[in-house]
């Protein structure tokens, strides 16, 4: 048995297809017509929606007020613009990205592969796609955290892509690596020992 599955799925990720492994796949991933689905591609269409009716990216249903939960890496969570690609989520469906990590939280640098595998004869046809290959290597660690709004920028580089700039100070922070939950102090060790300095950091917690 994969490890992954030994994470319980959570209620609202329990009626998402799932892919070969038996997870869930994202609401926002884009699936190729042989209905496989590539993990670092977002499809557009399911991502303006979830942007606009404020959806949970993972599994699509409607956000509960307030809790507005984002995973990604210190960069995007605590520099004063920092931003985000991929759509905000539920907090029990994020705590299950988290923990299944570096798959399904971390599906826009850690798979990339299976983009490359995608066969332009299978994709559809009216098909936008947007293939998040710009960040260079994974996060030294991922934020997981709550915030109660949010803004979309639009780049104005002509690829339609929004992103999303949250509110802040967060509401909530939580540290994790490696699908494990960490301290404050242990993320601030990993982010000295890349040569991040926290102080740089505007929206790192007090
Ligand atoms: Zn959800």
């Amino acid at each position: 048995m994969h490890p992954l599955q030994n994470v319980p799925i959570p209620f609202d990720l329990q009626d998402n297809d799932r892919d070969r492994r038996g997870l869930p796949i994202p609401f926002v991933v884009y699936r190729d017509l042989e209905g496989v689905p590539h993990f670092t591609i977002n499809n557009v269409a399911a991502v303006d929606e979830v942007l606009s009716r404020g959806l949970c990216g993972l599994c699509g249903k409607p956000l509960e007020p307030d809790q507005i939960w984002f995973v990604g890496g210190p960069g995007s969570a605590f520099l004063v613009d920092g931003m985000y690609i991929d759509p905000f989520m539920h907090e029990g469906c994020g705590r299950y990205a988290v923990q299944v990590c570096p798959f399904f939280a971390a599906r826009s640098y850690s798979k990339r592969i299976e983009a490359r595998t995608l066969k332009m004869e299978d994709v559809h046809e009216d098909a936008v796609i947007h293939d998040n290959q710009m960040k260079p290597s994974r996060p030294i660690f991922f934020a997981f955290t709550r915030t109660t709004g949010f803004s979309l920028i639009d780049p104005q580089d002509g690829s339609g892509q929004q992103y999303i700039l949250p509110d802040r100070p967060w509401k909530e922070v939580e540290f994790w690596d490696n699908g494990t939950a960490i301290t404050q102090a242990q993320a601030e060790k990993i982010a000295q020992d890349n040569r991040l300095r926290t102080s740089s950091l505007k929206w790192w917690p007090v």
